[in-house]
């Protein structure tokens, strides 16, 4: 068959498979269980908050282009929907597996509740290849796969976002898909879309915008000056180039940036916005001639202030923690950190602020995408931002001070505030039985 599904070629070399090698599900369940002892979480609602809600099985059945019929297998995961409609991306990838939906979906009822927004948490994905796919094809998968999960959809049930290998123009084909079928547009289904339709400004730049904001705020906390502050950025992709370019204008040097090819060096600092210039035409850092070319394995022990994973998972572990001469990590990607990893960061008195914190700014500004589609008002990127602003200052602080208060590292700190946020709704909500 020409377009089995089981086909395995080597795709998504930027895909962000969710903590890579063991099952997602219990890794993310060890760092709730640390931080539910910490919190002496009740037992019922630590078996509750175990459970996802509801698991979504769909077959998607898909006319390819050259006339036969392909099935894939989609999944959707509510995790949790205690403190309000679930939401969480949608990723088409042929490694997508259930434990790794359920893991993303709890991931997201955590990112979602650290932030205070009200959500819940959920994920999607469907078993395929894209990059060997046609648009139609792609359009057909993406209307297929809404209609079979349309039962929880909705601005007030569940919300879907952009994921790996899902962009702004499937969020688009979602609505559209999903007011065909509730007989009158609802923009506010689905996040991501594109601004002519209901999509937010500074979306684009917001996950790159809480990553510079969280990171001044650690810098205050460790009563280190902003200005000068040395940064290394890996991965100069959406978050890692916004990342970067907002640090440098707060005053911050930024020696190096890299992508999945190599990285660049300059001790007095790189030119971030020509750097993005140059990117935007080449496509690739390699070609960039006003800098120093380094292996890209040389760029976690470069001296430097404040280090910014931006690109993959599991890119910090056992292996290289040790060489890390940062004092500062910001995780703009998700899960670059292996648990083992984390350890030696911490003995080594490096303030780590987690992903679930630190890239918490794009799903902000998705929640801020939702209230301006429900109430049909649009703010200006002004207002947008200083509202991100505000949410990721005092969620920094939130978790700053639960981790003083129990002497636990931001990690665990900011697990403990949003298991407790989604526990505290669930106490008062009480058990329907
Ligand atoms: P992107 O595809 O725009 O950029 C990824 C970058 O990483 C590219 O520059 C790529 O060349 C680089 N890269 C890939 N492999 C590399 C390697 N081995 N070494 C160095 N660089 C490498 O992706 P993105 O949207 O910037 O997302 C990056 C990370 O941030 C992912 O983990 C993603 O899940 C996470 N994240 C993104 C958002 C968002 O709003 N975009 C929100 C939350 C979390």
């Amino acid at each position: 068959m020409a377009h089995a599904v089981t086909r395995q070629w080597p795709i998504g070399q930027e895909k962000d498979t969710f903590l890579g090698g063991e099952n997602p599900f219990e890794s993310m369940m060890a760092r709730f269980d640390e931080a539910a002892h910490h919190l002496n979480l009740e037992p019922g609602l630590r078996k509750v908050l175990r459970h996802p809600e509801k698991q979504i099985i769909v077959a998607v059945p898909v006319l390819r282009d050259n006339g036969e019929v392909e099935v894939y297998t989609g999944y959707r995961v509510l995790y949790n929907t205690a403190r309000g409609p679930a939401k969480g991306g949608i990723r088409f990838d042929m490694q997508v597996t259930l434990d790794e939906v359920k893991a993303l979906a709890a991931w997201m009822t955590w990112k979602c509740a650290v932030v205070n927004l009200p959500f819940g948490g959920s994920k999607g994905g469907v078993i395929c290849d894209p990059t060997t796919m046609s648009i139609g094809e792609l359009e057909r998968l993406t209307r297929r796969y809404t209609s079979g999960i349309i039962d929880t959809l909705g601005p007030d049930s569940d919300v879907p976002a952009p994921d790996v290998n899902t962009n702004e123009r499937m969020m688009a084909w979602i609505m559209d898909t999903y007011s065909m079928h509730k007989r009158h547009t609802v923009t506010a289904v689905v996040t991501g879309k594109p601004i002519a339709m209901g999509g937010s400004l500074g979306r684009r730049e917001a996950t790159g915008r809480g990553c510079m904001l969280v990171t001044r705020e650690a810098l205050k906390q460790l009563k280190m000056p902003i200005a000068g502050t040395r940064v290394v950025v890996q991965g100069f992709g959406n978050v890692g180039s916004i990342s970067a370019q907002l640090m440098e204008e707060e005053g911050m040097r930024i020696l190096a940036v890299s992508d999945k090819e190599g990285a660049i060096y300059n001790a007095k600092g790189l030119d971030v916005k020509k750097v993005m210039a140059h990117v935007k035409k080449e496509k690739v850092l390699r070609t960039y001639t006003e800098a120093e070319h380094i292996p890209n394995a040389d760029l976690f022990s470069i001296d430097c202030d404040v280090l910014v994973p931006a690109a993959l998972e599991n890119v910090i572990t056992d292996f290289n923690a040790g060489s890390i001469r940062a004092r500062i990590i910001c995780e703009g990607a998700n899960g670059p950190t292996s648990a083992d990893a984390d350890q030696i960061l911490q003995d080594a008195g490096i303030l780590v602020i987690p992903d679930i914190l630190a890239n918490a700014g794009g799903v902000t500004v998705s929640y801020f995408e939702w209230v301006q589609d429900r109430g049909g008002y649009f703010w200006d990127e002004e207002t947008v931002n200083n509202r991100l602003e505000k949410i990721m200052v005092s969620s920094y602080q939130e978790c700053a001070a639960m981790a003083s208060r129990n002497n636990v590292s931001m990690r665990i700190a900011a697990y403990m505030v949003a298991i407790d946020r989604v526990a505290g709704v669930h106490r008062l909500r009480g058990m329907y039985a």
